[in-house]
């Protein structure tokens, strides 16, 4: 199976709306995966993902940051969704934001234990967020580190799952999504996403 291409985002710029939308070039497969490190809540792209709680009412961390730039409407159309299991995925509107859709999921507590169930809870974050943005016909989407703040799971490990159930997902669906933008808010994220990156994806 073919490789897709990874690059990284040079992004110089927090006050700016940034769009991010290109990739998916003649082959598909190219230049589709990003690293950027920054905030989230500046990306243009059809959707960005909120590492959630299970209330889906907002909380710390990148969370917070979401429902202070999305503004109130997107607390009460969560209000709405009753809640959201761990692993699984709920969709809403950006309404503030410049990303059109926020895929909430909710990854497993995982206090710096690394176990087969938090694994498999973190890979289903991953794989029930690419499932929506297929169901909705989105193209281009951010994660951020899921788990790996407040929830305490561990920050290599956690890379590891992002990297390769993100990989897996476009190589079985290589016409889908475009662009997925791996967003890292801290330094040592940065740096442990940029070491592994050329382990799963071709270099630009
Ligand atoms: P969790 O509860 O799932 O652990 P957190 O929000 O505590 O979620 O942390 C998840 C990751 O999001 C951490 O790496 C944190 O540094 C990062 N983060 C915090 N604020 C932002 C932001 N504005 N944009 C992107 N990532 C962010």
């Amino acid at each position: 199976e073919k490789i897709p291409t990874w690059r990284e985002e040079n992004i110089t710029s927090d006050k700016e709306d940034v769009e991010l939308t290109g990739g998916g070039g003649a082959g598909g497969l190219s230049d589709k995966v990003s690293l950027y490190k920054g905030d989230i809540t500046i990306l243009e792209v059809d959707a960005i993902v909120n590492a959630a709680n299970s209330s889906l009412l907002g909380g710390g961390g990148v969370d917070g940051c979401i429902h202070k730039a999305a503004g109130s409407c997107l607390y009460e159309e969560c209000l709405s969704l009753k809640g959201c299991e761990t692993g699984k995925a709920k969709i809403t509107c950006g309404y503030d934001l410049p990303a059109k859709y926020v895929i909430h999921t909710v990854g497993p507590v995982a206090r710096g234990h690394v176990g087969p169930t938090e694994s498999s809870d973190l890979a289903s974050c991953y794989q029930n967020s690419l499932r929506l943005m297929e169901e909705h016909n989105l193209r281009t989407v951010a994660f951020p580190c899921i788990s790996t703040g407040i929830y305490g799971f561990p920050n290599d490990p956690a890379a590891d799952i992002a990297l390769k159930t993100v990989k897996e997902w476009i190589q079985q669906n290589p016409d889908k999504i475009t662009r997925v933008i791996f967003c890292v808010f801290l330094e040592n994220d940065f740096a442990i996403y940029k070491k592994k990156m050329s382990d799963f994806f071709k270099d630009h």
